[in-house]
């Protein structure tokens, strides 16, 4: 197979060389600095930058007016800590409230945050654009025509509130729990939603990580009970990456500022990308293989430790379960680790570096020479997987389950510049109120037909509706735009728009999208400066917790004033969303009769309703270890040190947790099995949302799991059943696929042998840096950055093809329709693949246009004809007058192509992960064709939903013991045992009836 070559990247003066050449200078520089007696900025971030306001001048910070020079007109500002909300990452920032408008002019980063450590990407300051944004949603509206018809009449919160109460209540009441759903897009939160409704008993959780994430986590939870790997990239010999790490992938603000630090230390970057991402021109190794192979190369880099005897045999044999998978699939040999080793030995012979050059098109001798820096990695081996490749393929769970194989073979496990399970990096701290698992099981989002996926089946939405697998009589999204962002998009606007399928459909924005415009209401919430949540992310071998706040609600508070709802100092009614859960919660069950209410009554003031200030006072004073005695230090208590400096660090440098010994508190009644899993009447029940990790089951005497025996010693170990790292699931084995229980390679739905002659893959998943999915349509300085998504494909595709030159219109065929983009003819894409990124082609109908005057949104028509739906832009974007002068200076027209609506529903049968990757035709434009043009059979979208499906083992033929779920995995809201029984069932085996 031909392709680019692979070969290491970076050897000009714009590479490696250069970057550590850069990084000696400024070590230099601060040895120099150090020398002479000058201090480093002593906040969190402990970065030598001047430009950082030291923290005792937040209440007075002074600036002089850029706008007045040369004059030296003063401006003074109060700086308010919050927290971004324009990606999962959760940097910190600082609002700069002007002290004589009271008003928020700019954000930059916040020193004091240990996570982002001052700095921020592009999003971060462009939260001003979005809360000054004169198209932004300001009051609560209901439709007043036909759903999608773009008529709204502005009512009260009390309204909305009253109106939705009554629904729930009586959804409730009569048994219609599973008629209740919230379905959220971007959570920026720990939990909060989740315990809202399983206070209301409704397993009504839904989220968008199927189109998104899961995949990724699915190999790692298959491996260590926990699904996201926190790879400790400053401390890193090596950091191996399958996706844009540096850009943006997984929180990549703070994740790139430490690769690179580790870049100046001499670490190698080795990045698997099949697109030439800005990742990618940063690395030492730039490997662009075929996608869908990327597990191949990884298994032909263990392979290559195991067949060479460069891996850490002490840590395999001390934490991977090979006792037992040697029990159950080899119990004709002994069962030491000498015939395992042997056993490992004889796994992987067929992955050889000839076999993945063969599959990935990537050069043999650069996967060897890839292999050999691996090698040379030991326990500094950082990696990461997440969407890319993992969310691309069929069986794009097994690219990060191989990725971690190699982490166990060098022991980069929980080391420093290793790999650690993100629940040992990440804080959720306790909330002032748990309420029960619920008691019910949402079909709708957890079907028999997928009893390993890692989340929500949230993208098969629509058709379980049109499968009549039941009703939604009231539909909450939060954060997230349906339509838009998941793949087969028009069917979601048929059920959406369908009143006998869903009811009532609230949207929670802030921001007018494509979802909204068929809401039944429409409730402003807040933008990042304008609304309380707690986060904690895996950023560094560390804990910490950081907190958004309103800030004008904390500016205010600082100057004396009493602050009891956010809507006090939001723009227009904007409000946010823990104050509206409190107050709708209270509504539903306003006498306490439903046992809803007592999870949102005061402790300090019984009878009365919770407030944000006690529900974050109690947590930040009882949950957060060592936060109170800090802020003590400071006068102040902890929930005021949590609105002054928006972030506190619990742990620095936690280590391996799994090597920790269990105290001997811990062991009371201990029983410890065979295999060495240790249980215990006195390990704590796991509270709902607060460990982001699998919780393995009682054993049958109702001891918990506790830890595991390691060579005589109890030790943490890991929360999967076996209690160490799990080469062979028996997870997977036993829930009816054994074949893929070892780390293995799954050929793609797009593999080679799988395309018809002429097919192209698409690539649909990768993002731009500047870009958020759905707020940044109002963010004008990321419209501006970046609004057209081409379609990139290879100079020697373009001639096959006849694509002439760069901006030409091509046509893109999928399974259901086509779009029509530009092409970008470029080296940096392999050929035989093109790849559009999906952050762009928002849209709203000529309807829509009285509500929503600008953004980035092309005014479409969209028709249904007999053979399915077309749309074509009628209006791109223009320059208009507004509030803002800026909106009368938009120079660009172009919107992009909003390709998701062209693609199939793809669900992988274990994982659940759409897999977003395309078997395309590429072609010229047609006769006619004008860009941002969609075609789109919804009918076809129906069969090849139900192709995929019969690729499943439901649980109702596999499960082996009558649940619909292994109760050990993850799940956002965990219902009840009782719930997770399939009804028919009989106990020790399989459904009983059909
Ligand atoms: S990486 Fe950028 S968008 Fe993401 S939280 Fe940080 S500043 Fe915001």
């Amino acid at each position: 197979m031909s392709g680019p070559p692979s070969v290491p990247a970076g050897n000009g003066m714009e590479g490696p060389g250069a970057l550590e050449a850069l990084g000696a200078r400024v070590s230099a520089a601060r040895a120099d600095a150090e020398a002479r007696g000058e201090t480093f900025y002593p906040g969190a971030s402990r970065v030598h930058l001047a430009a950082f306001p030291p923290k005792e001048r937040w209440d007075d910070w002074v600036e002089l007016s850029s706008r007045a020079w040369p004059a030296r007109e003063e401006r003074h500002y109060m700086l308010v800590p919050t927290t971004c909300f324009n990606c999962e990452s959760a940097c910190g920032l600082l609002a700069y409230v002007d002290r004589d408008t009271g008003q928020v002019r700019k954000f930059e980063g916040n020193p004091e945050h240990p996570g982002s450590r001052g700095r921020n990407c592009a999003k971060g300051p462009a939260t001003i654009n979005q809360v000054t944004d004169p198209d932004r949603i300001l009051y609560p509206l209901r439709r007043a025509g036909a759903r999608g018809e773009g008529r709204w009449e502005r009512i009260t919160w009390d309204a909305a509130l009253d109106a939705l109460a009554a629904r729930i209540r009586a959804a409730i009441t009569s048994g219609r729990q599973n008629e209740i759903m919230v379905h959220i897009g971007r959570p920026g939160e720990d939990g909060f939603t989740e315990r809202v409704l399983a206070s209301w008993g409704v397993d009504g959780h839904n989220s968008h990580t199927n189109v998104c994430s899961s995949g990724g986590r699915a190999g790692f939870q298959f491996w260590m009970g926990i699904d996201r790997p926190s790879p400790d990239h400053a401390n890193a010999k090596v950091i191996y990456l399958i996706s844009s790490h540096l850009e943006a992938g997984h929180y990549f603000n703070p994740h790139a500022q430490r690769i690179t630090e580790a870049r100046a230390n001499g670490a190698k970057v080795i990045v698997l990308d099949t697109r030439l991402s800005n990742t990618a021109t940063h690395a030492d190794y730039w490997l662009s293989p075929q996608p869908g192979s990327e597990a191949a190369i990884n298994l032909a880099i263990a392979g290559h430790l195991i067949r060479s005897g460069r891996y850490d045999a002490g840590f395999v044999r001390r934490w991977w379960n090979w006792q037992e998978y040697m029990a159950e699939c080899h119990p004709d040999l002994p069962g030491t680790f000498d015939a395992f080793q042997r056993v490992l030995a004889g796994l992987y012979t067929g992955f050889t570096f000839e076999f993945a050059a063969a599959e990935s098109g990537v050069d043999e001798a650069v996967i060897a020479e890839v292999a050999d820096v691996v090698t040379h990695a030991g326990s500094r081996f950082s990696c990461h997987s997440w969407r890319s490749a993992a969310a691309g393929n069929l069986g794009g769970w097994q690219v990060s389950r191989t990725l971690f194989l190699i982490a166990a073979l060098l022991g980069a496990v929980g080391t420093e510049g290793g790999t650690f399970p993100n629940a040992w990096n990440k804080f959720v701290p306790r909330p002032i109120h748990v309420p029960p698992h619920p008691g019910v099981w949402q079909e709708l989002s957890w079907p028999l037909e997928y009893p390993l996926a890692q989340n929500e089946l949230s993208f098969l939405l629509p058709h379980f509706l049109k499968d009549g697998r039941g009703r939604l009589d009231t539909y909450f999204t939060r954060v997230y735009n349906p339509v838009w962002t998941n793949p087969d998009g028009l069917s979601w606007m048929e059920v959406l728009t369908d009143e006998d399928k869903v009811g009532c459909f609230v949207a929670l924005t802030p921001t007018w999208n494509e979802s909204a415009y068929f809401a039944d209401y429409v409730l402003p919430m807040g933008h990042a400066s304008e609304r309380h949540d707690t986060h904690s992310y895996e950023q560094y071998d560390g804990q910490w917790v950081g907190f958004r706040q309103p800030v004008l609600r904390a500016a205010s508070e600082r100057r004396g004033a009493k602050i009891t709802d956010t809507r006090q100092v939001n723009p227009g009614e904007v409000w946010e969303e823990n104050e509206f859960w409190i107050e709708l919660s209270w509504r539903i069950d306003p006498d306490g009769s439903l046992g809803v209410r007592q999870y949102y009554e005061s402790r300090e003031r019984p009878g009365d309703k919770l407030t944000v200030d006690e529900y974050y006072g109690w947590m930040f004073a009882n949950s957060v270890p060592g936060l109170p005695e800090r802020a003590g230090r400071d006068g102040l208590s902890p929930l005021e040190y949590m609105r002054r400096y928006g972030a506190f660090e619990i742990t620095r440098g936690q280590g391996g947790v799994h090597e920790q010994e269990v105290p001997e508190a811990e062991l009371a009644g201990v029983r410890i099995t065979p295999l060495g899993r240790a249980y215990s009447a006195a390990a704590p029940p796991p509270a709902l949302n607060i460990a982001p990790m699998g919780a393995p089951e009682p054993d049958s005497a109702g001891r918990r799991p506790v830890g595991v025996m390691i060579d005589g010693v109890i030790r943490r170990g890991f929360p999967t059943p076996s209690g160490r790292l799990e080469f062979w699931s028996s997870t997977l084995a036993a829930w009816g696929w054994p074949e893929h229980a070892l780390p293995g390679y799954i050929r793609s739905h797009v593999h080679p042998a799988n395309l018809e002659p002429g097919q192209l893959v698409l690539l649909s998943t990768f993002r731009l840096p500047t870009q958020v999915h759905t707020r940044s349509a109002n963010s004008k300085w990321l419209d501006e950055l970046s609004h057209t998504n081409p379609v990139w494909i290879h100079p020697a595709d373009a001639a096959r093809l006849r694509i002439a030159r760069t901006g030409d219109l091509v046509r893109v065929e999928t399974e259901i329709g086509y779009f029509v983009a530009k092409a970008w003819i470029t080296e940096g894409i392999r050929p035989g693949v093109v790849a559009c990124s999906h952050h762009m082609g928002r849209w709203r109908l000529d309807d829509h246009a009285q509500v929503s005057a600008g953004g980035m949104m092309a005014t479409v028509d969209l028709a249904r004809h007999e053979d399915g739906w077309a749309m074509r832009a009628r209006e791109h974007v223009r320059p208009y007058q507004s509030a803002d002068p800026d909106t009368a200076r938009i120079w660009w027209s172009d919107t992009g192509v909003h390709q998701n609506l062209t693609f199939p529903v793809h669900p992988d049968p274990i994982s659940g992960m759409h897999c977003w990757h395309q078997a395309v035709r590429v072609r010229p434009a047609q006769p006619g064709d004008a860009h941002g043009d969609i075609a789109v059979d919804t009918a076809r979208a129906r069969e090849v939903y139900r192709e995929w499906l019969a690729m499943t083992r439901p649980a109702g033929s596999v499960s082996p013991d009558g649940t619909r779920r292994p109760k050990w995995l993850m799940r956002p809201l965990k219902p009840t045992a009782g719930a997770f029984r399939i009804p028919g069932a009989v106990a020790g085996g399989a459904e009983s009836s059909p």
